[in-house]
Parts: C-alpha cells; sequence; structure tokens
C-alpha cells in the first residue's frame, strides 16, 4: 500500500466528533476502500472470492434525504442539524460533506427566516412551540424537490407567507408539505399531512423506471451506488422470459421492477404495507403487468409457496441489517432454486446466512458497492447458484 493511502482526508468534517456519522471521515476515500475491501475479505473471504468494491467517483453529497432536528440555544439563537450521538442536543449544522448541497442550503434558509415569521421552534423537554424537523428530498434524476415541514401542531397562520418566500428563495422547490408531529416520540414524521404546495411528492428515476415518493416512503439514499448495486444484482441473475423470480424483502419494488423488465413473472413480498402499497403504485406507474406484491412475512410467505408446491427460478433476498430469518432460508433451501441473489447492507449477518445456505449453494460472485462512503457501512451482492443445478 502506498504511503498517500494513510494520509486522513484533508476535507475532514469540522463536526465529525460530535455528529459521529461518518466514522471513517479521517480516511483519504481510496483507504476507505481499501478498509471496506479487508472487512468483506475476512468476513466473506471463506465463501468465495471477494469481487473488488464500486466506489464512488464523487463520494461527497450523495444523501438525497436530509433530515434537521430544530431548536434554540440557550441564548435563544435558532439551530438546526443533527443530533450529538447518543444525545438530543442539536448539533448546528450548516453544511454537510455527504448531504446534497442544494437540502442543506434550503434547511439553512428555512432556520434564516424563522425570526422574520415569529415561527418558534419546538421544546422537547416543556412540549412547547411548533417546527420539529425539516425534511428534504431530492429526485437525482428529475431534479425535483420536496421540503417537509414538521410541526408540532397544525396552527400555522403564516403558511401562504412563508410558502411564497421559501418559494421565492428556492424556486427549485417543487412541492412543500407540512406534516403533523404532536406526539413524545423518536419518530420524525407524524401521521397527519397537509399539503401546502405542489403535488405532495417528488418523482425520480432509478434503472429506467419511475417511482413516486411521498414524505414517509422509503428509497435508498445513494441512487447513484444503489443504480449499480441492482445493476449488478439483475446482471447476476442472468433472467430471460421464461424465469420466475422472487423478490424478497422487496421494499417499494425496486429490485423485483426492475427484474421484471426482462423475467417470466415476479413476485415481491414486503412486511410493511406502506412500502406495498408503494410498490402497487409503482408497478402501475411503469405498466409492469408482470409482478405481484404481498404483504407478508418473507419467512412465512416463502413457507406457504414450498407447502403449495410452488417454486421460482431465482430468489433475490434484500432483508434489513438484522439479516433473514431461521424460516427464509430453510424454506428457500425447500424450494431450492437454481440462483439465489442476496444484498446485504451487513455483511456480518450475511456471514451468518450465507453459512446455512452454502451447505446447498456454492457462491460465485461476491461484489461489495460502496453505498455510503465516509461511513462504515458497506453493502454486498453475492451470487449463489444451487449445487446440483440443472439436474433437478
Ligand atoms: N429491496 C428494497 C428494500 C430493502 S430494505 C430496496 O432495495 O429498496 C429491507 C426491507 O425488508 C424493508 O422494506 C423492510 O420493511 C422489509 N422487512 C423487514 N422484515 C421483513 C420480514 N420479516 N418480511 C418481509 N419484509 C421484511
Amino acid at each position: 500500500m502506498s504511503k498517500s493511502t494513510f494520509k486522513t482526508n484533508p476535507d475532514a468534517c469540522p463536526l465529525a466528533k460530535k455528529c459521529g456519522g461518518c466514522q471513517l471521515q479521517n480516511m483519504t476515500y481510496e483507504r476507505q476502500l481499501k478498509w471496506k475491501q479487508a472487512r468483506e475479505e475476512i468476513l466473506l473471504g471463506r465463501f468465495g472470492r471477494v469481487g473488488k468494491i464500486i466506489g464512488m467517483d464523487n463520494p461527497y453529497h450523495y444523501r438525497n434525504k436530509v433530515q434537521a432536528a430544530f431548536g434554540r440555544t440557550k441564548g435563544g439563537k435558532y439551530i438546526s442539524g443533527v443530533y450529538q450521538s447518543g444525545t438530543h442536543r442539536i448539533v448546528n449544522v450548516d453544511s454537510c460533506m455527504i448531504e446534497d448541497e442544494t437540502a442543506d442550503s434550503i434547511t439553512v434558509d428555512i432556520r434564516n427566516m424563522l425570526p422574520a415569521f415569529r415561527i418558534m421552534t419546538y421544546d422537547e423537554d416543556k412540549r412547547t412551540g411548533f417546527l420539529r424537523h425539516v425534511l428534504i428530498r431530492r429526485g437525482f434524476t428529475t431534479g425535483e424537490v420536496m421540503a417537509v415541514l414538521v410541526a408540532a401542531d397544525s396552527y400555522f397562520p403564516m403558511k401562504k407567507k412563508f410558502t411564497a418566500a421559501l418559494l421565492e428563495r428556492h424556486p427549485e422547490i417543487t412541492t412543500i408539505v407540512l406534516n403533523i408531529n404532536p406526539k413524545d416520540t423518536n419518530l420524525v414524521l407524524g401521521d397527519r399531512e397537509e399539503v401546502l404546495y405542489g403535488k405532495g411528492y417528488i418523482e425520480d428515476e432509478l434503472c429506467g423506471l419511475r417511482f413516486a415518493i411521498s414524505p414517509k416512503s422509503f428509497y435508498q439514499i445513494n441512487p447513484v451506488q444503489t443504480e449499480k448495486l441492482y445493476a449488478k444484482a439483475i446482471e447476476y441473475a442472468a433472467l430471460d422470459k421464461d424465469t420466475t423470480v422472487i423478490d424478497a424483502y422487496c421494499g417499494i419494488g425496486t429490485i423485483g421492477l426492475a427484474a421484471a423488465k426482462t423475467a417470466g413473472q415476479v413476485i415481491g413480498v414486503e412486511l410493511n404495507r406502506d412500502a406495498v402499497h408503494d410498490a402497487i403504485s409503482n408497478a402501475k406507474r411503469n405498466s409492469m403487468k408482470n409482478i405481484r406484491f404481498y404483504c407478508a412475512d418473507a419467512g412465512d410467505f416463502m413457507d406457504d409457496m414450498v407447502t403449495q408446491g410452488e417454486r421460482a427460478d431465482v430468489v433475490f433476498m434484500d432483508p434489513p441489517r438484522s439479516g433473514s430469518s431461521r424460516k427464509f432460508i430453510d424454506s428457500l433451501l425447500n424450494m431450492a432454486p437454481e440462483k439465489v441473489v442476496y444484498i446485504s447492507c451487513n455483511p456480518e449477518t450475511l456471514a451468518r446466512d450465507l453459512r446455512l445456505i452454502t451447505k446447498k449453494y456454492k457462491a460465485q460472485k461476491i461484489t461489495p458497492v460502496d453505498m455510503f462512503p465516509h461511513t462504515h457501512h458497506v453493502e454486498t451482492v453475492v451470487l449463489m447458484t444451487r449445487n446440483n443445478a440443472g439436474k433437478g
């Protein structure tokens, strides 16, 4: 390794210690990639050769969803940003090296507009005040921008004037939503919503498909790398019109919809009802007719399929950080699809699950993808084929 690899990052963030979000930010990007590659090799090397990690050309400002908590200092100054790690103390953020720059500038302007509009920030201890958080989401391909004001109640007499003033400063905003969250909770968004401007959601394109993103929708936060990850997963699956595919833990259906372009039919399964709802409307939006979505625990669903004698040729699985369940893996091994493509956001649970799956499968290809530069997270896509594939 060259000496330059170990140089610290010249762009290191002054808030790094307080925020704690970018654990690797004192390394150069080149070194971060080597660190992640080495970690993957330690955890996954025993299952097969780990390919070269897919990094970002420009590993900055990739987060297209930015959330800021609002409050005041003891001296009464308005602040907005992230909670200091492990606390509810707000660290004031003007710009962040991984967040979308438009999103940061909108958030700072909202903060600066508050005194003129006499808008109070919410005080978590006293449970008084109005503005709790601001959430900005930006469509990477479409450029559409959503600003969500999260407030403790719906009484907002200045809303028309505030909306007009914000749009004047940021004409790139395509929709503004007031979200009402009166609860004493760690969840940012509440249940009620009022659209103050525009259509209430933004659209974006991923893998040539169009997706609607509302304030609450799950959507990958780094679209540049997500495209590379899904393209790799689809390439590994080598689909054709005769293949039946299961997209397990499908979220809003992104992988399944991308697969449906070439596969015969696709079945998506997901536990979160809202995500399933979004997945169904995304299928309609893209006129995809060979895909169906079910709201169920992925393990139960696979188990039912096996009991009913149904099967698939390819199973994509993209479980949460905790990995897959024993029930899912047992059913998968019973169903015995020719190929399993495992997409993982946690190499530790991936290694645990691979130990079981590789009883009947061989890991043919393993590719790490850097979805979250400067953090310690690493995503992996693994292609597995059945040991006696072709024979039964
Ligand atoms: N494949 C999607 C989402 C992956 S995130 C994408 O790339 O966009 C993991 C998903 O698994 C989440 O949507 C979560 O709601 C879902 N999930 C968690 N536990 C589950 C379970 N037991 N059964 C089915 N889905 C589950």
